[in-house]
């Protein structure tokens, strides 16, 4: 099996700062890291650390060579990457002391996916295989409809979230991954709580307090505990938890065996500054203490 991730490719500069900014403040950063970022980056690249196949469909610029050659080197396919005349994307990155961020985003060649380039990819996918995007590209719901066409499991992360762009692709989904601000800007968008957006299984994550599991056949909610760890910076957690939950799906386990395995991966990926560079592999999960 296989997971296709339609999916954004960032340079992500990280400013480490005393706290987060407010409006009109001017801050000196006492530090600055570069990393490969990009939720859908993110999440290739947790989805193969935790084992999987994974063929990312996405676009760089010319200055995005880099990024297409370190995703390579974590084990994703990129045969699929487009380079195009249109700059890489990138995200401007303030983590305050306590571990907290907010994130400017400059979304480039990201948004400059073109149709045929999603229909070459998926035309090598075989039912059965998930495949997963984010709203960080364009095209999520042409992406969707030809999934489902194609007999794949569509999973979407609702972020950035926009109200009209997940309830454009809320028809199309199986899995959808929100976080609790996502769940409750989605509530107040459609005035109907997780459990009864009609797509079969929804996780919602919930910080230092885990995640939920929502059923849409059955009704059945699932808890799932978050591991007690001292965060440094939360960047990515979601994208990695994401990643993991899939990638368990993908071989095959019951959900909340992938939800827990996610867990331990969020958990250790919040005691580690940076983004893609630092997600733990699937040994580093089963081996932790947490
Ligand atoms: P981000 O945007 O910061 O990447 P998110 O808002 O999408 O994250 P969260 O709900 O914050 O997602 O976190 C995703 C998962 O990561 C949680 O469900 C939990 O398993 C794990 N996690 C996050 N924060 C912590 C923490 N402080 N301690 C342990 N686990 C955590």
């Amino acid at each position: 099996m296989a997971i296709w991730n339609l999916g954004s490719i960032n340079a992500d500069m990280v400013y480490a700062l005393p706290h987060l900014p407010v409006a009109g403040e001017t801050l000196a950063a006492s530090g600055l890291d570069q990393f490969l970022g990009g939720k859908g980056a993110n999440m290739s690249v947790a989805a193969a650390r935790a084992g999987s196949h994974v063929c990312h469909i996405g676009a760089v610029g010319a200055d995005g060579r880099w990024a297409v050659d370190r995703l390579l080197e974590y084990g994703v396919d990129t045969r699929h990457i487009a380079q195009i005349d249109t700059p890489t994307g990138h995200a401007i990155i303030a983590v305050d002391q306590d571990g907290e961020n907010q994130i400017i985003l400059f979304p480039g060649a990201n948004r400059a996916i073109s149709p045929d380039q999603i229909g070459q990819a998926l035309s090598a996918a075989s039912a059965g295989d998930i495949l997963v995007m984010q709203n960080e590209t364009n095209l999520q719901v042409d992406a969707a409809r030809m999934g489902r066409d194609l007999g794949l499991r569509v999973a979407y992360a609702a972020a950035p979230f926009d109200a009209v762009a997940v309830a454009a692709v809320l028809p199309h989904l199986d899995l959808l991954f929100l976080n609790a601000v996502e769940a409750r800007q989605l509530q107040d968008a459609t005035g109907n709580p997780p459990e009864a957006l009609g797509v079969e299984d929804v996780i919602v994550t919930l910080g230092a307090e885990g995640a939920r599991h929502f059923h849409g056949t059955t009704g059945a909610v699932q808890d799932i505990p978050a591991l007690p760890v001292t965060p440094v910076d939360t960047t990515g957690a979601g994208d990695t938890f994401t990643g993991y939950v899939l990638s368990g799906l993908d071989r095959g386990m019951p959900m909340a065996q992938a939800m827990a395995q996610a867990s331990r991966a969020a958990a250790l990926m919040v005691t580690r500054h940076g983004t893609a560079d630092v997600i733990p592999d699937l040994k580093e999960v089963q081996d932790s203490r947490l």
